[in-house]
């Protein structure tokens, strides 16, 4: 049985349908255009998911896919955060 996509998130650096629980949230706060980590969804805004793994991670800030994805400049807390994550 294929896995039901609908309950799955695309990771933008990788493109693999994985579920929520296995990526990382970034979220555009749709009052105040904040860009910050989401993972308890408590921030509502459009979103990108990646993977928690260093190279979908490396890749995404390399060629700058979160900031495409959200048309916003990434904050370095956020990328600094993103290092934080991987090292846990
Ligand atoms: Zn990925």
């Amino acid at each position: 049985m294929k896995p039901d996509r609908k309950f799955l998130r695309q990771c933008i650096s990788c493109k693999e349908y994985r579920k929520k629980e296995e990526l990382i949230k970034i979220t555009k706060d749709a009052n105040n255009d904040d860009i910050k980590l989401n993972n308890d969804s408590l921030i509502q805004g459009r979103s990108v998911y990646i993977c928690k793994n260093e190279k979908c991670i490396a890749n995404a800030l390399k060629k700058k896919k979160i900031e495409n994805s959200l048309k916003s400049n990434l904050p370095e807390i956020v990328k600094e955060e993103l290092s934080t994550v991987l090292k846990k």
